[in-house]
């Protein structure tokens, strides 16, 4: 027996599995040519960034563009990381936003598919596996250096100014250990860790394509890195290269923080003798301040968190469609092109992704947002806003509830035609939108434009409310605000005012927006005789009433 597998075996006497145990396990998966299987890996800290949120995107459209597999696993083996069901504040949000997993981790304690765990913490005797056949080969072995002589060897080599600094080469104290040593100390119950025994080379530099930023060139990697932590936890990279080969991941696309360690993942792969999966890094998403540009902050920036957008009432389709204008340029002219397409109709691609950081701009979403509400039918909103609102505004949601028909016909004022008003960006601005339609929530505003008087307000509500009959439709409706322009001084035609402005107290524009102040305590609103139809005759005297005592007091 060997030393390198005498050492396996005293370091990981109950590992069983071996390396080909595992290839058996998750074979390589039948899919048609060209699919892509592609991961979202976060920890659980219980945050989703919105960035985060891109990057599951970005990995499904890769996916399901080429019947592939979209997998959600979770990476917790750094602790400290982590908090308490974490996994399922950041599956609500991929839920909320229509990201739907194929394989992985589905609530918290569950998952689906044929490739787990897909939880690091449940994968330790597989990390362990590939761990003993590297020190079989004399590809890893254990260090014994503590916290102190790790931090006293940077110190060495800063104070000598050396260009590379870590564990490596002469550097690397426990990497030449003959197996008596190595036995000797392991039996002391001196802990350890696990390191590579890095086949890299100081002068060597490696390429890769990746298919966000194209052709990249870095030096090798030359460090012992860490493989297994003294717990027997893997670090991040090993198990990254573990998972990936075993999950059978093509795609490995994630944000850019990662790609200075892609040599160290390009080389765990190889020492794995696995195949080296494609890459593509994100850039994070960027916000404009002060004429600058800088990463949109998780303690800065409200937006950054992915419970925002719900908490606001943000439909999904809104996020998506932003996200996707974000991902690729060519997305907006696909848009308009195809204005009812689904998302996944839209040949998504990743070398159309910004490589300096895609611009997050709120003014932008709004419009957007406005845009992809506008077209929804009123049932559609009256949905989406109770459900929001069953959440968010309780109040909102029993006045809405109440009489679902009164409500659905509010929200289809102005809706469900060609050119439909575009005014709500989120259900939080429904309350307002709506306000004016419940006695409960409307608030009296009698304020009037500046050329406008209280004694023309008096006058005009006076003459209206003698003319206003509540069976009207709409062209009689208008027909009878007009009717009383003329003998009050205002005339009926607006061109004609603006030709000879001296002539009249002012025009039919004028005459309605008394009316329509008196009515919703607003100057601008959806289309006034649908509104009014829906107050009915009683509430609509009433309110007129009351705005006349007003002017008139
Ligand atoms: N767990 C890593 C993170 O939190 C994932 C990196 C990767 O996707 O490989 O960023």
């Amino acid at each position: 027996m060997s030393d390198n597998i005498r050492l396996a075996e005293l370091l990981f006497p109950d590992i069983k599995l071996t390396p080909d145990d595992l290839e058996e396990k998750f074979p390589v998966r039948d899919l048609k040519e060209g699919a892509r299987v592609t991961r979202f890996a976060p920890s659980p800290t219980g945050f989703l960034h919105i960035g985060g949120l891109f990057a599951a995107l970005i990995s499904k459209l890769n996916a399901t563009t080429t019947d592939g597999v979209f997998i959600l696993r979770i990476e917790d083996t750094d602790k400290k990381r982590e908090i308490t069901d974490g996994v399922s504040e950041i599956i609500k949000g991929l839920e909320a936003f229509g990201v739907d997993i194929n394989e992985g981790v589905i609530g918290f304690g569950k998952e689906t598919g044929e490739y787990g765990p897909y939880t690091q913490s449940l994968r330790k005797e597989y990390y362990q596996t590939i761990a003993k056949s590297l020190v079989q080969q004399g590809l890893a072995y254990p260090c014994f250096c503590s916290e102190e002589e790790l931090t006293a060897l940077r110190e060495t080599q800063e104070k000598e100014g050396c260009d590379n600094k870590g564990y490596y080469g002469k550097w690397a104290r426990c990497r030449d250990l003959s197996f008596e040593e190595q036995k000797a100390l392991i039996e002391s119950g001196k802990t350890y860790t696990l390191r590579l025994r890095s086949p890299g080379s100081a002068d060597k530099r490696i390429t890769f394509e990746d298919l966000i930023k194209g052709k990249i060139e870095m030096p090798e990697n030359i460090q012992d890195v860490v493989l297994l932590k003294t717990d027997g936890i893997p670090t991040y990279h090993f198990a990254h290269a573990v998972d990936d080969h075993f999950m059978r991941t093509t795609h490995v696309i994630r944000g850019d923080e990662w790609i200075s360690s892609v040599p160290l993942h390009i080389q765990l792969f190889k020492v794995c003798g696995y195949r080296v999966p494609k890459f593509a890094h994100i850039s994070p998403i960027m916000k404009e301040e002060n004429g600058g540009k800088r990463k949109l902050s998780k303690r800065k920036d409200p937006e950054a968190a992915v419970t925002y957008y719900a908490e606001k009432g943000y439909p999904k389709e809104s996020v998506l469609e932003y996200l996707l204008t974000l991902a690729n340029s060519n997305f907006e002219d696909w848009r308009r092109a195809n204005p009812k397409a689904p998302h996944s109709e839209f040949p998504f691609n990743l070398k159309k992704m910004s490589v300096s950081g895609a611009l997050f701009d709120m003014v932008k979403f709004n419009d957007v947002s406005k845009n992809v509400i506008s077209v929804m039918s009123a049932k559609t909103v009256y949905d989406y806003t109770v459900s929001w609102a069953k959440d968010y505004d309780v109040e909102l949601y029993n006045l809405l509830t109440r009489d679902e028909a009164y409500s659905v016909s509010l929200l289809n004022i102005d809706r469900e035609n060609p050119k439909p008003r575009k005014d709500i960006a989120c259900f939080s601005e429904i309350r307002d939108y709506v306000s004016y339609l419940f006695d409960e929530l409307y608030e009296k505003n009698y304020e009037l434009p500046e050329n406008l008087t209280k004694e023309m307000a008096e006058e005009i509500l006076e003459a209206y409310l003698k003319e206003y009959n509540a069976d009207d439709d709409k062209q009689q409706w208008f027909d009878r605000i007009k009717a009383i322009c003329e003998p009050l001084g205002y005339t009926p035609n607006v061109k004609e005012y603006k030709k000879n402005p001296e002539l009249f107290k002012g025009h039919v524009g004028d005459v309605s927006t008394v009316i329509r102040i008196a009515i919703t305590g607003r100057r601008n609103t959806p289309d006034l005789h649908s509104i009014m139809s829906l107050l009915g005759e009683e509430r609509v005297k009433a309110r007129i009433t009351d705005a006349l005592n007003f002017y008139k007091a």
